[in-house]
């Protein structure tokens, strides 16, 4: 008998279900435009669709897991700390499993990406492993032991809010200086804003007089093509952002860092620079670059995670 369980990845914009087997192959999908501000909406919304996959898929299910973009009070039933939904202060357990008349697991979006990427993706068959996600912010779910590593509150592997340079700019979290300042999606556009500014004869400042928000993936292209502000936005992100993956080897000793999140469609230009910079910052050790691979799951990752912590035996 093929064991069942339902997925599902809560984000700031979309909700992403998916009845998902143990081997992680999702059997099926249905996903909903996330509810701008109203908890019990956005409560709504996952009902409708467990009720359309539980209409497509035959169970039975043993359950239904949530990836949800923040820290879940396992005591309180709520959240510490939670990103792009109006879901702090709510009862989100408790109002779910009223609704949904069974329990619910709930757990941080990139921890569970990082267990859907070693159950059925690049960390596949690796007991040390790192999801690494990269997008508007920088968080990675770490696996050590065949185990995801959670911290004594669920908060460990907040590698985006290490600090990376003492002194340096502020960080929305208050600190100063964390990776996520220099290194991630937000971060490029900002620093894109500042130089448009500083260069107004640069392609950057085209852009922004043509009213284009820039991408990382424009700025990207745009330092391949030898834009001189273009290229050390990226170089300078990129030093940072090996910075932090060196330290996550040098923490973890993980046999596979996979990179995932918004910032992983940039593929082997975003690796290769990256995989140049960490041999670079590492000229008496071993190469350890090699390990950097890209997420396969893409947006699949989170529910397919999300289900595993359902269909794990044993404690994750
Ligand atoms: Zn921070």
């Amino acid at each position: 008998m093929v064991r069942l369980a339902i997925g599902i990845d809560v984000g700031g914009t979309k909700i992403l279900g998916g009845v998902v087997d143990e081997k992680g192959m999702v059997l099926a999908r249905a996903r909903r435009v996330t509810p701008a501000r109203d908890p019990e909406q956005i409560v709504r919304m996952i009902v409708s669709i467990v009720e359309e996959l539980r209409r497509v898929a035959a169970g039975p299910y043993e359950g239904i897991g949530l990836a949800v973009p923040g820290q879940f009070d396992e005591r309180r039933g709520s959240f510490v700390r939670i990103a792009n939904l109006a879901l702090m202060g709510f009862p989100f357990r408790s109002r779910l499993e009223e609704a949904l008349g069974e329990p619910v697991r709930i757990e941080n979006d990139t921890n569970a990406a990082a267990l859907g990427e070693w159950r059925g993706g690049a960390g596949d068959g690796h007991k040390h492993f790192i999801y690494l996600a990269l997008g508007t912010g920088i968080g990675a779910g770490v696996i050590v032991h065949g185990r995801l590593l959670r911290g004594a509150h669920g908060a460990a592997g907040e590698i985006g809010h290490t600090v990376v340079e003492k002194d340096g700019p502020q960080c929305p979290c208050g600190n100063r200086g964390c990776l996520e300042v220099f290194a991630s999606g937000g971060a490029l556009a900002r620093r894109a804003a500042e130089l448009a500014e500083l260069r107004p004869d640069s392609l950057l400042a085209t852009w922004k007089r043509e009213g284009r928000g820039v991408t990382a993936s424009d700025l990207f292209h745009a330092a391949d093509q030898g834009d001189a502000p273009s290229r050390e936005i990226v170089d300078e992100a990129v030093r940072y952002l090996a910075v932090g993956v060196n330290n996550l080897i040098e923490l973890f000793d993980p046999t596979v860092i996979a990179i995932g999140g918004g910032m992983a469609q940039l593929g082997d230009r975003l690796l290769s620079r990256l995989a140049a910079a960490i041999r670079l910052q590492r000229p008496g050790s071993p190469d350890v670059s090699g390990r950097l691979t890209q997420a396969r799951l893409g947006d699949d990752a989170g529910l397919v995670g999300a289900a595993a912590i359902i269909l794990q035996r044993g404690d994750l």
